[in-house]
């Protein structure tokens, strides 16, 4: 709500491009792209358009939003989920996404282990009562490496054409620089954060005095964190609720992991099939494919797959061949090949995950493919 307000009132002398809540978004992109969290907390997340553009932030693995009204949050969360090339092409990352429905004035033990959290234009839209207890439940409770709180900045109103008390009704104050800073400094210094100030949103040439639009403070615990909490400070009792949660599907998951193993393998041992017939093709005039004339092993250089693969160093002694009407392919020759290597790690690994899905030969030291009705015309 505050963004579009905003926008509206930002079309008189002062306009900001691109507009505020993007430069304010970017800032915290920027900063995950600085210190690469993995697990991140959107605090009054609303309709999740930060959220959304943090799921694509390939460092991060969890990501969750709170926020106090309900209604926002459902309304485009469909936003954070998986879409079908997700599931078409597992990223190698994990991600869950999570909504949880409750007040930063209240402790939830599923706001626990996360090293950034984000606080984009809350703190002003807090009673009396709930931002006393914001940074027990933030820097106290939370207590991850990194806080980022942004607020606007008072002393830039009189800029913002339409603004008289303000900048929005929901608001329950606005502070000025001195005020942001000596409240900010003081959770800082008694949950043990340096702090540093900045902010988004320009000021005009030649008033420049006034600051940002938006000023933003960014929090750094100073210690590691103690590796077990105590039991008695942190409550175990939920008191959010859940109201969305997404599991991406991920190569790290074995049943992912199996289907982009075993597509890979097949893809790239027909592409060496192709190769390789292509070069008993090209090599053997009057080649053709009636099996009887197939009989003998034949075995080609290497040199015949293509360059395009980018394919590993293999010993000529498992290079392919075809025998009758069948192809073998050697396992440690598809093994060779980058992306099956990266994906399996090792050979046993590519041999476990392949195991059932695909034909092997007797000993199972390749693959088989057999090709006696391939090139029969219908
Ligand atoms: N952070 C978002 C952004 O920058 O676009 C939205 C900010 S919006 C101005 C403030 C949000 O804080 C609202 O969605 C409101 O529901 C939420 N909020 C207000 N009080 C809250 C509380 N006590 N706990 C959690 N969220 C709260």
């Amino acid at each position: 709500m505050d963004k579009s307000f905003q926008e509206e009132r930002f079309t008189g002398i002062t306009t900001f491009t691109p507009p505020l809540y993007k430069q304010r978004y970017q800032f915290i992109k920027d900063l995950v792209g600085k210190y690469k969290p993995k697990k991140v907390a959107d605090l009054g997340c609303a309709d999740c358009t930060l959220l959304q553009m943090l799921k694509f932030c390939s460092c991060i693995e969890v990501l969750a939003g709170l926020d106090i009204c309900a209604s926002v949050m459902k309304d485009k969360m469909h936003r954070l989920s998986p879409l079908p090339g997700d599931y078409l092409q597992p990223a190698e990352r994990s991600l869950t996404i999570t909504l949880h429905h409750g007040s930063v004035a209240h402790k939830d033990p599923c706001m626990l282990g996360f090293d950034l959290v984000t606080c984009i234009e809350l703190i002003e839209h807090l009673e009396q009562s709930e931002l006393k207890k914001f940074p027990e439940v933030v820097f106290g409770f939370m207590a991850p490496s990194i806080v980022v709180i942004s607020t606007p900045n008072s002393e830039f109103n009189p800029l913002l054409p339409g603004v008289t008390l303000f900048r929005h009704p929901d608001h329950k104050f606005e502070w000025n620089r001195a005020q942001f800073q000596s409240w900010a400094l003081e959770a800082a210094r008694r949950y043990d954060y340096s702090v540093e100030f900045t902010g988004v949103g320009h000021p005009p040439t030649g008033i420049e005095n006034v600051g940002f639009c938006t000023q933003i403070g960014v929090f750094l615990r100073k210690y590691p964190q103690a590796s077990e909490p105590v039991q008695s400070e942190k409550p175990t009792e939920a008191v959010y609720k859940t109201v969305f949660k997404a599991v991406y599907p991920s190569l790290k998951d074995e049943k992912y992991l199996q289907n982009a193993v075993v597509s890979e393998v097949i893809f790239t041992a027909q592409i060496i099939k192709q190769s390789l017939l292509d070069h008993l093709m090209s090599e053997n005039e009057g080649y053709n494919h009636a099996s009887a004339e197939r009989k003998s092993k034949f075995r080609p250089s290497m040199n015949c797959f293509s360059e395009d693969l980018g394919k590993l160093i293999v010993e000529k002694s498992i290079e392919p061949f075809v025998n009758g009407n069948v192809v073998y392919i050697p396992l440690k020759t598809v093994f060779s090949f980058p992306k099956v290597n990266r994906l399996c790690g090792t050979f046993e690994k590519l041999y476990k995950l392949i195991a059932g899905k695909v034909t092997l030969s007797s000993d199972g030291s390749a693959l088989m493919f057999n090709i006696e009705h391939e090139n029969e015309e219908y």
